[in-house]
């Protein structure tokens, strides 16, 4: 097989791709002290949900200033606000999946940090959208890769290629 520059660019890409299902998820629900029964497990996908027309992903509830833990081990890309997420926080974690959480209270991490599963990265809260609602963690999981298999004729169900359902996951 001779080697020319898109062959070694390929093989590159796909080791760096495959690289990511190698380092272990880790999961853990990454409010403090919650368990499953904190979130309501029909919440993604619920329809209507204001802006977003459907759910696309699940709340965490706490309480204000409970701590917040990375769900797994990863690498944070994002940390900021916006009006509808309020203080945000993005990691990306094996198998090419974002994790973003959102309304935290505060944020105890910064962008290009390595973190393990369980590290603090934040604090629950009501910023954003959920100002004045019981405090909570809105958490959702983005694939990189689509999983076109999952797409469903559901509300924008062509979505469901690359947001999963945290409720399955968190309980695997
Ligand atoms: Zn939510």
């Amino acid at each position: 097989m001779v080697l020319n520059k898109k062959k070694i660019s390929l093989i590159f890409l796909v080791v760096i791709i495959l690289g990511g299902f190698l380092i272990p998820e880790n999961m853990t629900i990454p409010v403090k002290g919650a368990r499953s029964s904190d979130w309501n497990n029909k919440s993604f996908w619920y329809e209507p949900w204001g802006k977003s027309g459907v759910h696309k992903g699940i709340d965490i509830f706490g309480k204000k200033g409970q701590e917040l833990n990375s769900s797994c081990n990863g690498i944070v890309i994002y940390t900021g606000s916006n009006s509808l997420g309020g203080n945000i926080v993005i990691v990306l974690g094996p198998k090419w999946r974002f994790h973003y959480y959102a309304h935290l209270e505060s944020i105890s991490t910064t962008a290009l940090s390595f973190i393990s599963s369980g590290d603090l990265i934040g604090t629950v809260g009501d910023s954003g959208n959920a100002k004045g609602k019981q405090p909570h963690i809105h958490y959702s999981i983005i694939t990189a890769l689509p999983y076109v298999w999952r797409i469903d004729s559901a509300s924008q169900g062509w979505k469901k290629m690359f947001y999963l359902n945290p409720d399955i996951i968190l309980r695997d």
